[in-house]
């Protein structure tokens, strides 16, 4: 079984003052909905912090209606690593929102007349500064995996939660995104069973290729793993966190 008390996840936000600003703390409710917890501020403050005290991730709730209940005695199990942006390669837009919640403007870019018949969610969104969207409650299936299969279990989105992160299969995530999705990752451990992670290319072979060859997977299970846990011999299937 994993040890959650002493589990650990080494988070910190990119800092070049002496005093460490501590990383963000989300939590999950009962209702399945993230709330950021209060920042610990340094004792010594100095105005240079203070951009990046004002920088620190948020998570912002856009309930979206492209959800259901999970399957009766299903649980969470599974979390799915994604990236998406709309366009494709422009950020900071609101499309991925607009798309998730039903309210794109499919004349706004050429691109999104192929999204028309889409009816898709994920749980989170991690924009490119870090911020967090939530889209749908943790206890409720969202509509982020499709066709998609864990080992011998289909319907990934049944047991699983999708995660998607602002960027492309072409180019580096930042450290911000980094910082909050581990944070993220420690706050469904903590509320859910969860015993693996994967990207959606993982279980969507030949379909999908998300989150890309630029997600760093070596340092995001250094960050959430318990040291006892180990890789599975498959990498198509992510790796376990239960130790
Ligand atoms: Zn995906």
């Amino acid at each position: 079984m994993m040890d959650k008390v002493t589990m650990t996840v080494p988070v910190t936000l990119a800092h070049t003052a002496s005093t460490p600003i501590s990383s963000p703390t989300f939590l999950i409710g009962e209702d399945g909905w993230c709330t950021a917890q209060s920042q610990r501020i340094p004792a010594t403050l100095n105005m240079p912090d203070l951009p990046e005290l004002l920088n620190v991730p948020e998570v912002r709730h856009e309930p979206s209606p492209n959800c259901d209940p999970r399957p009766q005695g299903i649980s969470v199990e599974l979390l799915v690593i994604h990236n998406i942006s709309l366009p494709p390669g422009k950020f900071n837009t609101p499309f991925i929102a607009d798309l998730f919640c039903n309210r794109l403007n499919y004349d706004a870019d050429p691109y999104f007349e192929q999204l028309r018949p889409l009816r898709v969610s994920a749980h989170f969104l991690i924009r490119r500064d870090g911020g967090v969207v939530q889209f749908v409650a943790t206890t409720q299936r969202a509509w982020h995996a499709g066709v998609s299969s864990f080992g011998a279990r289909e319907r990934c989105n049944d047991f699983s939660i999708g995660i998607e992160l602002e960027g492309t299969d072409y180019e580096p995530f930042t450290s911000p995104q980094y910082v909050a999705l581990y944070a993220l990752t420690h706050a469904l451990l903590k509320r859910h069973g969860l015993t693996a992670v994967c990207g959606h290319s993982d279980i969507a072979p030949g379909r999908k290729t998300d989150p890309g060859p630029f997600f760093d997977w070596v340092q995001y299970q250094q960050a959430v793993v318990d040291r006892r846990a180990q890789v599975l011999t498959t990498p198509r299937l992510g790796f376990p966190i239960e130790g």
